[in-house]
């Protein structure tokens, strides 16, 4: 496994997060397909997954994305159309959040993902070496 060759930065933090790469080494993809993580880090072997259930904490970043997404197609749709009712409205900015869906996955997770390493990097040899 290869060292993270420079010190993280919040810029560089956030470029690694824009372009969905390791939490680790900032280089490797987190995911190789739509739905699909690599697993472990193309680049420095970084295991993504780094306990069962691990992912759950991704659930408050995509509360944090859908959220505010959904509000706003909701009023979108009740400036688009004044007359209809609130469900209706709600409804209508559901289905236009469906294509948005695999973002918000992917991005809850590598945001997940990249607050766990700032505050739990990943510690050198820490391999099992039990026998
Ligand atoms: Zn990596």
């Amino acid at each position: 496994m290869s060292m993270p060759s420079t010190q993280w930065t919040f810029g560089r933090r956030l470029r690694a997060v824009a372009g969905l790469r390791c939490p680790e080494c900032g280089a490797g993809r987190v995911f190789a397909s739509l739905w699909t993580m690599n697993e472990p880090c193309p680049d420095c072997g970084a295991r993504f997954q780094r306990e069962q259930g691990y992912f759950t904490g991704a659930m408050y970043f995509s509360y944090g994305l859908g959220i505010p997404i959904i509000a706003l197609l909701t009023l979108l749709v009740y400036l688009a159309r004044p007359n209809w009712r609130l469900w209706q409205d709600v409804l209508v900015a559901w289905f236009l959040f469906i294509p948005l869906v695999p973002a918000v996955f992917r991005y809850s997770r590598v945001m997940w993902m990249h607050l766990d390493h700032t505050f739990d990097p990943v510690i050198p040899d820490q391999s099992d070496t039990t026998t």
